[in-house]
């Protein structure tokens, strides 16, 4: 294992700073973890700070969110003194609520040493609160474009003081039918505002949105830098769909059906490098941290550990990872979907060199879908789509260890010798195959293969989703989030192989608990489970409610959708 020297590394490093962000933002941005900007912050920063429209081609995984957040809220810093408007100064519309309060909490963070007031404002939450926090006084607003309409009409939102109006995922806004909210609002913003646009795709009715509201616009597209032929290294490439909270458990399985001999996961932040490494622990496997936070000494003892053996795996952002040639490297896992193709090749090359054979696996939750299609159109490799392992793929991976170790052990006949005294008492009172079953039985647990495996939902597998009834502008949208503000997710344990639609579990959750349907959120159904959002307040009546009755003639059982993750579990690999 060799530091190679700086210049090996393919990108230059470029600090928050040094894009020209104030200190409160890489204040910020550093207790966050993040160690370096993604390239698409390194892109469009720049421009954004200096005043310039903007489009950029980028998807979610590519960290845009913080790309238009962090120039939204200088500009917004820089002109705070003195001012006395109580009306907002930027607007970001984003297709979903979910979307509203996932950018509205990201510009909260960023924002926390401004003093900065963010409100989401979407369909679906009761009007009353946002009227009386628009009414004292917001800076930046995050709004779904149905929402956003209603509120200027009625003349509660404010745009005359918008220095920045922020169009995310536009795609999919006109694909849910915003085309004209979006027109028009813009209409009713002043002339003299800049112009951002975010785009995973740009069909034409994206580009004639360009055309129409955006002037001279910096134009950034991630994922086109060509990759040198010839350069790309033996590596067997894979990716499993999961849901963040089943990432643990899914780095586990991986992990116990692959048997690494020495694996690399690859984080974003420094917070989640930590938090990982102690879940790995506390599951049994022997995994160090690696981040930028910690001093050259620490370093240095970690590669130690790994390099004697005493971990195999090593949990590290890709900055710590920068310049690390591990020779006993087999697998590199990213965690989640990296920012940029440029990212991915970086990563993965550091197994399969000396044409040994790499193995690449990466976790991608199912928004994250389109990075990976982007990653495979530079890299022009297939990512083959994998369904995480089973319980009984594990059963079975564990049982072919124990048989290979009998095997060795077969080859090795003297040292079995010792033991035959045991055998032939044994084969007194049994039959021989039966003692050799209760010794290969003794065997396979002494392996450490406990039997305590949880079940980790498949959602490659299509899922149902309805957005919350009654709702202007929420319409569905494929792929999994977190539940909505004040929503909490459900875990009903019958799915689509019991028959159960969307309208079944409305009913029983309306006719058992007294719930109105429009008070339900989401709906996710896959094979054999279901996910209900409820408002929190509500959801242990519901579940009480639900555990006493039936849907499609079965019982119910139904419980908070995180207790599936709250079960310990403890496996060697
Ligand atoms: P986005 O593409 O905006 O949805 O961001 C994807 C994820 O990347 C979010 O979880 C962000 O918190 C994270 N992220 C954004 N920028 C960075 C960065 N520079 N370093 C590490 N993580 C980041």
């Amino acid at each position: 294992m060799s530091q190679e020297p700086s210049a090996a590394t393919s990108e230059e490093t470029v600090t928050f700073a040094d894009l020209g962000l104030r200190p409160e933002l890489t204040k910020a941005l550093s207790a966050l973890g993040y160690e370096e900007p993604t390239p698409i912050q390194r892109e469009a920063i720049g421009p954004l700070l200096a005043g310039r429209d903007l489009l950029g081609q980028a998807a979610t995984g590519t960290g845009k969110t913080a790309a238009f957040a962090l120039p939204v809220l200088q500009h917004w810093a820089d002109s705070a003194d003195g001012r006395t408007s109580v009306d907002p100064t930027a607007l970001i519309l984003v297709p979903t609520r979910e979307l509203a309060v996932q950018v509205s909490e990201a510009v909260h963070r960023y924002g926390r040493d401004l003093g900065v007031r963010v409100l989401p404002i979407y369909g679906g939450q009761p009007i009353g609160r946002q009227l009386q926090t628009l009414r004292r006084g917001v800076d930046i607003v995050v709004a779904t474009p149905g929402r956003a309409l209603d509120h200027i009409g009625r003349g509660t939102l404010q745009l005359s003081e918008l220095r920045t109006v922020v169009l995310d995922e536009a795609d999919e806004m006109l694909d849910m039918g915003f085309a004209e909210d979006i027109e028009a609002i813009l209409q009713e913003t002043p002339d003299t505002r800049q112009t951002v646009l975010f785009s995973a795709t740009m069909p034409s009715r994206v580009e004639g949105l360009v055309k129409r509201y955006l002037r001279d616009a910096a134009r950034i597209q991630m994922g086109r830098a060509a990759q040198a032929p010839g350069e790309s290294p033996k590596v067997r490439q894979s990716a499993y769909v999961v849901a963040r909270a089943h990432k643990p458990a899914a780095l586990g399985r991986v992990l116990d059906v692959e048997a690494p001999t020495a694996a690399i996961v690859f984080c974003r932040t420094r917070e989640e490098v930590d938090q990982l490494t102690e879940t790995m622990n506390g599951r049994g496997y022997r995994a160090e941290a690696l981040h930028g936070g910690m001093s050259q000494e620490q370093r240095d003892r970690v590669m130690g550990r790994l390099r004697a053996g005493t971990a195999d795996l090593l949990v590290a952002t890709d900055v710590a990872a920068r310049g690390l040639d591990i020779e006993q490297l087999t697998h590199v896992i990213n965690y989640d979907v990296p920012s940029a193709p440029e990212a991915y090749v970086h990563r993965i090359g550091r197994v399969g060199r000396a044409g040994r054979e790499g193995v690449a696996v990466t976790l991608a939750e199912p928004r994250e879908h389109r990075m990976l299609k982007a990653i495979e159109r530079v890299t022009r490799q297939r990512i083959t789509m994998e369904k995480i392992p089973s319980v009984a793929d594990l059963h079975a991976r564990r049982l072919e260890m124990t048989r290979a170790a009998i095997h060795e052990s077969l080859l090795d006949e003297e040292s079995l010798d010792r033991f035959r005294v045991v055998v032939e008492s044994l084969a007194d009172e049994f039959d021989i195959v039966e003692v050799a079953l209760a010794a290969v039985k003794v065997a396979h647990e002494a392996m450490g293969n406990a039997p305590d495996d949880e079940v980790i939902p498949d959602i490659a597998e299509p899922v149902e989703r309805r957005e919350r009834p009654g709702q202007g502008d929420g319409r569905p949208r494929g792929g999994s989030r977190g539940p909505a503000a004040g929503a909490v997710k459900l875990f009903i344990g019958l799915g689509r192989r019991n028959g159960v639609r969307p309208q079944d579990l409305v009913g029983a959750i309306a006719g058992e608990a007294g719930l109105p349907g429009r008070d339900i959120g989401a709906i996710e159904i896959a094979d054999r489970f279901s996910l209900v959002e409820v408002p929190a307040e509500a959801a242990d009546d519901v579940i009480q409610a639900l555990r006493n009755a039936t849907i499609k003639g079965k019982r119910v059982s139904a419980r908070r959708d995180r207790d599936r993750e709250d079960a310990p579990r403890r496996q060697r690999w």
